[in-house]
């Protein structure tokens, strides 16, 4: 059961949502906590804040 939690939470952390266009991407886990590009759009995504 912790795994399977695990898994989910992992998979949120580099989801991210872009504020301009409402999709979803994954963000590679080194660009984690940095700014990415949409790559729908080209709107800078920041990283979420916890
Ligand atoms: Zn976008």
């Amino acid at each position: 059961m912790w795994g399977f939690y695990a898994a989910i939470c992992s998979v949120l952390d580099k989801a991210r949502i872009c504020q301009k266009c409402r999709k979803k991407q994954v963000v590679a886990a080194k660009d984690r906590n940095k700014t990415v590009t949409c790559k729908y759009c080209g709107e800078d995504i920041p990283p979420p804040r916890k």
